[in-house]
């Protein structure tokens, strides 16, 4: 599938490392601008930079929290002030901080709520304030079917995961009606930083679970990504769509 995000603008957060960096450089190479944030990773962010230096133009690298709300409006700010419209949200950044509840520590509770629901929560607000303007828009976040499974060690994200697809589903009806689609895009076990830190014998046990016997791509979720931010895909909302190798 050719996609074409010519004249558009998309904001992914988490999008200079992992499945965020695919996501960005699908729609840098479709023709979009592409504002892609990061926390503080500032070396990843000038890697990725430089790897993308045919896009320069179309290339805008944004550091701040997702989590924060006073610099999610900084950011919301700057981009009203340099792009004259905002098209595409992709709330990618994320975190996990695993643990048996039973032994979970306050802040790693929060910390993981706070970033991955909180944070979708605190980005999808102006962006779709912007999109209603222009009657249009797609807001696109990356879940799991952690969120539905639930996994030993990962009430904390799963909760956040799960809460996401609410958010997503409630939205969705809130903005029917003014053009814009949100969705979430729901990964299995992708090969990224984000696993790369798990024991082998943990993601021995995790491969077996995958009925096409092997890890998904970022460049695989990024396609669905730019699927449901096609313009085509108007009749979609309040989905998600899963991409697990068949879990
Ligand atoms: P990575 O750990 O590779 O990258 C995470 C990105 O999120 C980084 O760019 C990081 O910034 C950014 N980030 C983290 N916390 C914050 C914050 N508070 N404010 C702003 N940015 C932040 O993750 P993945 O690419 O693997 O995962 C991306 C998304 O996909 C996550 O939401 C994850 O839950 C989801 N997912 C991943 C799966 C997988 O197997 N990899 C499976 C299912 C879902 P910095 O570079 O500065 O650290």
């Amino acid at each position: 599938m050719k996609f074409d995000f010519e004249g558009q603008t998309a904001i992914v957060t988490g999008g200079t490392r992992g499945i965020g960096k695919s996501i960005s450089e699908a729609f840098l190479n479709a023709g979009a601008k592409v504002i892609a944030t990061y926390r503080s990773n500032k070396t990843a962010a000038q890697e990725f930079k430089e790897a993308n230096s045919a896009h320069a133009d179309n290339l805008d690298l944004q550091s701040f929290d997702v989590s924060n709300a006073d610099e999610v409006t900084k950011f919301f700010e700057y981009v009203d002030t340099n792009y004259p419209s905002l098209e595409i949200l992709v709330n990618n950044s994320g975190i996990r901080k695993d643990q048996v509840l039973a032994m979970m520590k306050e802040n790693d509770w929060n910390a993981v709520i706070d970033t991955n629901l909180s944070g979708t929560y605190l980005m999808s607000k102006p962006a779709v304030k912007s999109m209603m303007r222009k009657r249009y828009g797609r807001i696109i976040t990356i879940t799991s079917p952690i969120g539905r499974l639930g996994f030993p060690g990962q009430a904390n994200y799963a909760a956040s995961k799960a809460g996401q697809v609410a958010l997503t589903q409630s939205l969705s009806k809130e903005v029917a009606s003014r053009g814009i689609t949100v969705n979430c895009v729901s990964p299995g076990f992708i090969e990224t930083d984000f696993i790369e830190d798990l024991p082998e014998k943990q993601k021995e046990g995790y491969l077996g679970l995958v009925p096409l016997k092997r890890f998904g791509t970022p460049e695989e979720v990024a396609h669905c990504v730019l699927f449901l931010a096609d313009r085509g895909s108007a009749y979609i909302t309040g989905s998600v769509l899963e991409i697990t190798g068949g879990i």
